[in-house]
């Protein structure tokens, strides 16, 4: 098959590997037919994450059933799924606790760039639509395989309530489907920060009622005086870097949690406000498994539509522009046609 890979640090390539095949009974092969490029990905892209050269990239994808293992029942070939980028066989403990992306059995879609992916445990991890789905509906089911899931998760930690004040730090595709979770949880005033017009555009039509485009100190206090204040019932930290992790609990009221769900790199945690104020911290990479039936039915009944993060298309074979333009943010998240 043709896949995306990364050589070095810059240098994505689109070329012949070897097909994925059933490596254990309870795997299957899923023949993509819309992948996606994660925000994380750019890290190995960036370098600031170890690169193994010539190997397969891309962890989000949506598809069609081409093979299963022997022991996979519930899963059939032709069957369109949505594949979660974290996979697991949803009977274990962690799993039973809807901490799928801790499962005992855990994988991680490792060609969601390329013309096919194996997905392990295929019976616990995928999620089947009723036939193949309108092609209106491709992108936002496509984020619902990391991004608006790992959103919905955010607000899901931070215990986002009815009547609350949601702040959302963070501005990339992940960012605003917190958002659109926030305000789907029930969050009264969602306050995005964002300083890019057309993030702030798709903010305001995932529910955010206002909109801080001010940074740190000035941010921070931008949030307080929003809230007469106090400070966030619940914020959303949707980044992964210490500065955003400072501001989380800046604007954090006494009380309160700050839900995480940007990697972190380099993030040291306020410990002594942590302990002052009373604010907790919970979150991590989000079990994608545990919200999909809730979160599908959603995008089918038109509830939410998170595939607006999506402002480019390409085809699969310019997957290195694809990069280039989010790299350069260019575009927020690039979906890519096989
Ligand atoms: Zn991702
Ligand atoms: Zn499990």
């Amino acid at each position: 098959m043709r896949a995306t890979t990364i050589h070095a640090p810059g240098d994505i390539r689109f070329e012949e590997v070897p097909d994925p095949t059933i490596e254990e009974p309870t795997d299957a092969i899923i023949k993509v037919v819309a992948g996606c490029i994660c925000g994380s990905d750019l890290w190995p892209y960036r370098g600031e994450n170890p690169i193994k050269a010539g190997s397969t990239i891309g962890h989000e994808c949506i598809g069609v059933v081409e093979e299963v293992g022997s022991a996979v029942s519930r899963t059939k070939v032709g069957d369109f799924v949505i594949v979660p980028f974290c996979h697991c066989d949803n009977t274990c403990a962690h799993c039973a606790a809807g901490m799928q992306s801790a499962c005992v059995n855990v994988g991680i879609t490792q060609s969601g760039q390329g013309e096919y992916a194996r997905v392990t445990q295929a019976d616990g991890s995928l999620v089947a639509t009723d036939g193949m789905p309108d092609e209106h509906h491709i992108p936002s089911l496509l984020a619902l395989t990391d991004v608006m899931a790992t959103g919905w998760h955010a607000a899901v930690a931070a215990g986002v309530k009815k009547g609350d004040t949601a702040v959302v730090v963070g501005d990339g595709a992940v960012g605003l489907s917190g958002v659109l979770a926030a305000a789907q949880l029930g969050a009264e005033r969602v306050i995005a920060m964002s300083r890019h017009e057309p993030r702030q555009e798709i903010a305001r039509a995932f529910g955010a009622t206002d909109i801080v485009a001010e940074r740190g100190e000035e941010g921070e206090a931008r949030i307080k005086d929003l809230t007469d204040g106090v400070g966030a019932d619940a914020v959303l930290e949707c980044v992964g870097t210490d500065g955003a992790m400072k501001t989380a609990f800046a604007i954090a009221r006494p009380g309160s949690t700050v839900g995480f769900v940007g990697v972190p790199h380099g993030v040291e945690l306020p410990i002594r406000t942590m302990f002052s104020q009373n604010v907790g911290l919970a979150g991590g990479m989000a079990p994608v498994r545990r919200y999909l039936p809730d979160l599908l039915d959603r995008v089918l009944t038109g509830a939410i539509d998170p595939g607006k993060v999506f402002d480019l298309t390409l085809p699969m074979s310019e997957s290195a522009e694809g990069y280039r333009a989010m790299d350069e943010r260019r575009a927020i998240k690039v979906l890519l046609q096989p």
